[in-house]
């Protein structure tokens, strides 16, 4: 919608819309009538991460005809863009979270392919449940802020949240309560203890929501006063929303479980109601059942990425453009998870890892990418703290390949130590340090240029036509950047595809000095002239 002189919001002309996607339609290959290939405009979207079941395009789409043969004409591939609500338009211009999303799915393969065969830990055997579940099964899910999604492995087999489920609890609370209200019985502080450690902080509260204490907690805030019944319909349809569709179910003989061998929860319970830790008129029983309900919630990892992926995005689910948490909640929440999500290896967590995280005794790990993205992975062997073994190491190496960890930026010289940032688009430095290399020197901008060289672009860089920056500064006739530049490894001799060199362009804009500047004697160091040019 644009807006007129008087503020009134007016509905885009249909020819405006057309023109604006005209350069879009065009990088499209065209039938004889002029039109474009649904089927092409599909496996376009999908090498960017968007499928085309995403639910932001299946209105889209099916308006303009999905069949596998169907075409659309300019005025309807225009109308489509329009209803996708500009994600057309950013995915196929390189604008989404990732803009090279077939690497950074390329090297997420590679990492799951490296941990296969690690069969490591063991899975949780306190309920036969759990200690059923194949222990070889493994997914990991992607889904980026823009609704970019990627998944691997047995993505599509459902497992329950465990403790998963703790932060999203301690999210409705905040939603419900605000903070002040629910940090009035649960700390935030980790506890240094197991998570279900016997213990109360120095007011007699749990130490924080992501400890069994302080998530049984949570369960007694949640819509207190609602018949049981609706509590769960609640917390449920929760999960569903994050999921984005997906199904979410309940695993009603874990539940069972759960309540037969649940002493230490009772055990927990009892002694924070000794502390007066509860809201008045808590029903410790109906509490404690609740949070094994929420335990028993089931999803698969692609649900599990989408809620990341939520939390990631500041409460928004990507793949609905549905807002379910306030950006206030979800910076609470994702503190939480930074400091106590992974149970004893928290603080080891924030060290090697630095993403705000929650695992659970099922084998499932949420990591958080705030503002980039969220990934799910679900591996059933756990370590001796409770954490899935592949799951840790899916973050090692997630982190040692690409620039995520929040104090990356700090660490100087990243992107030469060999992490990646995948939010650049394709070769993004090395076209970044370029244009400002060349920019200086057709400037005479000697401070860009030592710049651009400390920043490691090379003196010998050549844009598309093979133009450097020698070039450029000898056709402006800047000497002392011509000097900097010869004594810095530029290329004197180096030739554009005209063939061109340095001094023929000096000679050609009528430079005298740069000419003889250029002419300079042959010095030690590689970048003074090779060869004469005349
Ligand atoms: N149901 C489990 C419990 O309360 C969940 C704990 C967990 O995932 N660590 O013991």
């Amino acid at each position: 919608m644009a807006k007129t002189a008087e503020g009134i919001k007016v509905k885009a002309h249909p020819e405006q819309n057309i023109a604006r996607y005209e350069r879009l339609f065009d990088s499209f290959k065209k039938s004889t009538q002029g039109a474009i290939s649904v089927a092409e405009l599909v496996a376009r979207l999908e090498r960017t991460g968007i499928s085309s079941a995403d639910p932001r395009l299946v209105g889209a789409l099916s308006s303009g005809g999905s069949a596998g043969d169907a075409q659309l004409d300019q005025s309807q591939f225009a109308a489509l863009c329009g209803r996708s609500g500009g994600l057309v338009n950013r995915a196929l211009t390189g604008a989404l979270a990732i803009p090279d999303f077939a690497s950074f799915t390329s090297d997420v393969t590679d990492i799951y392919e490296n941990l296969r065969a690690d069969d490591k830990g063991s899975v949780a055997d306190y309920i036969p449940q759990l200690k059923r579940v194949p222990p070889d099964l493994f997914a990991i899910s992607v889904c980026t802020v823009d609704g970019q999604q990627f998944s691997i492995g047995d993505s599509s087999r459902r497992f329950c949240v465990q403790s998963v489920c703790k932060p999203i609890n301690y999210a409705l609370t905040l939603e419900e309560h605000g903070p002040e209200v629910v940090h009035r019985h649960v700390g935030r502080e980790p506890s240094g203890s197991g998570f279900n450690e016997l213990s109360v902080n120095g007011e007699g509260l749990p130490h924080n929501p992501m400890i069994n204490s302080g998530a049984i907690m949570s369960c007694a805030l949640v819509k207190p006063l609602q018949a049981m019944a609706d509590r769960f319909d609640y917390v449920a349809e929760t999960w569903r929303r994050l999921s984005a569709g997906r199904p979410v179910g309940f695993n009603n003989a874990v539940y069972l479980s759960e309540r037969q061998t649940a002493d230490r929860n009772f055990a927990l319970g009892y002694f924070m109601r000794e502390h007066n830790a509860f809201p008045d008129a808590t029903d410790l029983l109906s509490t404690l059942e609740f949070y094994f309900q929420c335990c028993s919630i089931e999803l698969d990892s692609v649900a599990l990425a989408s809620t990341a992926a939520a939390l990631a995005n500041g409460g928004v689910v990507p793949l609905t453009n549905e807002r379910v948490f306030s950006t206030g909640t979800v910076q609470k929440c994702l503190s939480l998870m930074s400091s106590c999500g992974m149970y004893d290896y928290s603080g080891e967590f924030a060290f090697t890892i630095g993403l705000p995280a929650k695992s659970g005794v099922s084998g499932a790990l949420m990591l958080v990418i705030p503002q980039v993205m969220g990934i799910a992975i679900w591996s059933p062997r756990l370590d001796l703290l409770g954490n899935s073994v592949r799951g840790i190491g899916f973050c090692r190496e997630l982190v040692d390949r690409y620039n995520f960890h929040v104090y990356d930026s700090l660490v100087a010289g990243n992107s030469e130590g060999g992490k990646r940032d995948p939010r650049l688009k394709k070769d993004q430095t090395a076209i970044d340090g370029t244009v400002r290399l060349l920019w200086s020197a057709s400037i005479g901008d000697l401070d860009g240029i030592q710049a651009a060289l400390a920043g490691g672009v090379s003196a010998r860089s050549q844009d598309y036509d093979g133009r450097t920056a020698l070039h450029l500064a000898a056709s402006e006739g800047h000497i002392d950047v011509i000097e900097y530049l010869l004594d810095h490894g530029a290329d004197a001799a180096a030739e554009d595809r005209w063939g061109g060199t340095p001094r023929s362009d000096a000679e050609k804009a009528g430079h005298p000095e740069a000419v003889s500047a250029l002419r300079g004697p042959v010095g030690p160091g590689p970048g003074r002239p090779r060869k004469t040019t005349s």
